[in-house]
């Protein structure tokens, strides 16, 4: 968990930034509220589309590039500016987190790897097969696909990458929260019971559906490690925005996904709207009637 604060030129408070989870040492404040991401160009192709997409309002908005110590950034909105000390929280959306891609050039090249093995093992000395524990290693395919049947990925088409409650530690130890009735433990927990605020997320993630539904940008895309950002405060506010697009890619244009069939490699299919059908059942679920 990582926080920052600058004194911005004209509002009177320090613009707050904190982020859940993420890699360290890739985002810097910027002005006028706004955010750094250290500079991807496939991030930079998506947000691109994203601003000429109905999809436009449920992202950051998108400033183009901006240098910093010889360092390029992506600039776009912090989506906390205008909330009061907010409680935030990334659900890193589909059923698998890496690309088809990935999967190929893991496969090219098969080695053992001993630092998997030891991951693995790390996690659930049950995991590895006779032959894996003979060699003391696993092969990265593996391994990427064990560790999404670990969280509510595979079963669920979401997970709780993390989150952070008003003037509260981080709470980052999500990875074996599989189950429905763990996410909701995990969900009621960060919405602290509150109705109003469950109201507030179902409301906004219903009209996100619809728009992706219907968007150019999600049909001709392979939307993978994005996640879903919830941001509510005491006022009662609440927003969900999509962030993370560094490894959405484009899809050939004879392509086109519907994000709610099963993955079969080969077909792209990301699982992205199933999760979101899921995660939505749940929150009305959470809901009384
Ligand atoms: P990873 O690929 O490991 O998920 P990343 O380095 O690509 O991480 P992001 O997932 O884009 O980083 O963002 C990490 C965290 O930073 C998010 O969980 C969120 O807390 C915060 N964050 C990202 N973008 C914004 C934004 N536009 N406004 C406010 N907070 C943001
Ligand atoms: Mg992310
Ligand atoms: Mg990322």
């Amino acid at each position: 968990c990582r926080t920052s604060a600058i004194t911005p030129m004209t509002p009177k408070k320090p613009q707050q930034w904190l982020q859940v989870v993420g890699h360290a040492g890739s985002f810097h404040v910027g002005d006028y509220g706004t955010l750094l991401k250290r500079f991807c160009e496939g991030e930079q192709q998506c947000y691109l589309r994203l601003m000429e997409d109905s999809l436009r309002p449920f992202v950051p908005a998108y400033h183009g590039v901006v240098q910093r110590d010889e360092q390029d950034y992506n600039m776009m909105d912090n989506l906390l500016t205008h909330f009061n000390t907010p409680a935030i929280m990334d659900c890193k959306m589909g059923t698998r987190t890496y690309l088809e891609e990935e999967l190929v050039i893991a496969r090219e090249r098969p080695q053992p790897r001993k630092d998997m093995y030891e991951k693995m093992v790390a996690v659930d000395p049950e995991a590895p097969t006779v032959q894996e524990r003979a060699q003391q290693a696993v092969l990265k395919t593996r391994y990427m696909q064990w560790r999404e049947t670990l969280s509510s990925t595979t079963t669920l088409g979401f997970r709780i990458e993390g989150f952070r409650k008003a003037d509260e530690e981080c709470h980052t130890n999500f990875k074996r929260t599989k189950s429905r009735e763990q996410v909701i433990e995990a969900l009621d927990n960060f919405v602290d019971s509150n109705t109003t605020i469950l109201w507030g997320y179902l409301r906004r993630l219903k009209q996100l559906r619809q728009v992706l539904e219907a968007s150019d940008f999600f049909k001709s895309h392979e939307v993978v490690g994005s996640s879903l950002l919830f941001v509510h405060d005491w006022t009662g506010s609440t927003g969900v925005w999509m962030i993370d697009f560094g490894k959405t890619a484009a899809l050939p244009s004879h392509l086109m996904l519907d994000h709610r069939t099963p993955w079969e490699e080969g077909n792209r299919e990301d699982g992205y709207l199933w999760g979101l059908d899921n995660l939505i059942d749940i929150l009305s679920n959470m809901l009384p009637l």
